[in-house]
């Protein structure tokens, strides 16, 4: 029965919808769904409304849904069942005043049913004379009571319990009527519950996009993606709703260099910044403003260009999957492996820190290892967040590859996060000012601080400049650049002298004087 009022009250909304769009100039999809609430089953609508009562019971086997007046026979047999106390209390003072026993009663028991019963002093009265005995029959003889019945209450009786087997007979007859009708009507409403769903959701983004002051993104086949002043959808209510500082709205440009329709390939921004200084929040913004925009939503946005990204992929956080044997640091590969693998040209990549799982040295070359192969195979439009400072220096090999970073400003030895992204790469993740704000015993944050320095002054004095000594993908970048300048005089020579030979022309002989002619212009060299 609560299924049944659930249709009922549906169709109720949707004629409620139906009004309230009438006459409104509508977009195509919202007419389509005008016409299939327009078109909603309303003999059943209205067979469910006046069939059902305001309060329903979990199953219909008890009976007690069809509201009164739905049927008059029904009605009839409720009244007879439900006001059989009375017609029990009225017989039992009328026998009581025949008799003259005040005490009688009529009592129930699920052995007996209905029967007298008076005390054994009182019991003359009702067995004394032949007309007595006639009407009250004899039941049972207790210690201290004597039970009784008559004609006219066995009577009442039985049309009491048929009354209740027969209501109940009509109610399940006319709960039958109406699950037919239901499903007889099964089309429709899936209908209708499909145009509410539109209605619900395109009613529902308008709403936030009004409040929220969203605006139309502009979605196109380009491999654009250019975001002025997004923000996060849900970190931006979460801090109005905590009273806290305002979001800070950035911006994200990943679209092709102007002028390079050639090559279309989009950027890769690489964000570096302190702990806690947004970069997860920055990557997560970008990627949901796609996810709306593609959704047919408003964006949180001043404005948005987006080239229809073909899939999505994100990398984000800790997790692990130990029951299927699979460490965090497992899951972590496996899902960078599957972006390298699957992501294309038209993909938009988000990757908030890789290589964090495993010692610095393997996770810094996984990292670097990763980003040359974003920039040079996959060639997706990618945010990548580190805490790996050295690969900012990417950025002077890499020419689609742009450093930026969440800015701090250091007051009074703390650091204030302006949640703001710049141009730049960061020094330092302030990871120790940001372990005392946690909370850690000031003991642990100065040890820190001293390891920390330390460190940095070892590191200072050791660290080579590491881009310098790992030419990266080394193949691709010699097809890119077939003749490195040689800054070796011999060198040049040689490649001069091997840039004059065509092979094709030559007979091996001459190949081989060649070869040691070769050879010796770089042994000359010595
Ligand atoms: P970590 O490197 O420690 O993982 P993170 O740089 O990824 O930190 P987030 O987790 O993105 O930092 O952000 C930390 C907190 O800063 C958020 O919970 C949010 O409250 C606040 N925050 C992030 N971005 C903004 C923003 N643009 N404007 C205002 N507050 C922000």
């Amino acid at each position: 029965p609560r299924d049944l009022a659930a249709i009922r009250d549906g169709l109720e909304g949707a004629s409620g919808i139906t009004a309230a769009l009438a006459g409104l100039d509508l977009p195509a999809e919202l007419l389509l769904a005008r016409d299939a609430l327009a078109a909603r089953p309303l003999g059943l609508a209205g067979l469910l409304s006046r069939q059902l009562a305001d309060d329903l019971p979990l199953m219909a086997r008890d009976g007690g849904f069809i509201a009164r007046g739905a049927h008059d026979e029904l009605d009839e047999l409720r009244s007879l069942r439900d006001e059989s106390r009375q017609v029990v209390a009225a017989m039992q003072v009328r026998y009581g005043e025949e008799t003259g026993v005040r005490s009688l009663k009529i009592r129930h028991n699920n052995v007996l049913g209905y029967f007298i019963e008076v005390t054994q002093q009182n019991a003359d009265a009702l067995t004394g004379s032949d007309a007595a005995r006639q009407r009250f029959i004899h039941r049972q003889t207790l210690a201290n009571a004597m039970r009784f019945t008559t004609v006219e209450l066995a009577d009442m009786e039985s049309r009491i319990a048929n009354a209740a087997g027969s209501a109940i007979a009509i109610e399940l007859d006319l709960y039958e009527t109406m699950r037919v009708a239901c499903i007889e009507a099964a089309d429709s409403l899936r209908a209708v519950a499909e145009a509410v769903a539109v209605l619900d959701v395109s009613a529902g983004l308008a709403e936030l996009a009004e409040i929220e002051g969203y605006c139309r993104p502009q979605v196109d086949a380009t491999a654009r993606f250019r975001i002025v002043a997004g923000r996060h959808p849900v970190v931006e209510q979460a801090l109005r709703r905590q009273a806290s500082h305002p979001f800070v709205a950035n911006d994200c440009d990943l679209s092709p260099a102007a002028g390079s329709s050639a090559d279309e390939s989009g950027a890769l921004w690489l964000l570096t910044g302190p702990n806690m200084g947004g970069k997860s929040t920055f990557l997560r913004q970008n990627a949901l403003i796609a996810v709306m925009a593609q959704a047919g939503s408003f964006v949180p946005a001043g404005s948005a260009e987006i080239g229809i990204v073909d899939r999505l992929f994100s990398r984000v956080g800790a997790s692990d999957d130990l029951a299927r044997g699979r460490s965090t640091f497992m899951v972590e590969m496996v899902e960078t492996a599957a972006i390298l693998n699957q992501a294309t040209e038209r993909s938009l990549v988000i990757l908030d820190e890789i290589g964090r799982g495993t010692a610095t040295f393997d996770g810094l070359s996984i990292a670097w290892a990763a980003i040359e192969y974003l920039h040079e195979k996959n060639r997706c439009r990618t945010l990548f967040a580190t805490h790996f400072h050295e690969l900012t220096a990417l950025s002077a090999r890499l020419a689609r590859l742009a450093n930026v970073t969440m800015r701090v400003k250091e007051w009074n030895g703390d650091v204030v996060f302006l949640h703001e992204v710049a141009k730049g790469a960061a020094d330092r993740s302030y990871g120790v000012q940001v372990a005392r704000l946690a909370g850690l015993p000031d003991q642990v944050v100065a040890r820190a601080r001293d390891v920390l320095a330390r460190l940095e002054d070892q590191g200072r004095s050791e660290r080579k400049p590491i881009i310098d000594d790992l030419p990266l993908f080394s193949a691709e970048v010699r097809q890119a650049s077939p003749k490195p300048a040689a800054a070796d005089p011999v060198a040049g020579h040689v490649l001069a002298a091997l840039d004059k030979l065509a092979p094709d022309e030559m007979t091996p002989l001459a190949a081989l004087e060649a070869l040691y002619s070769l050879k010796a212009l770089a042994t000359n060299k010595d």
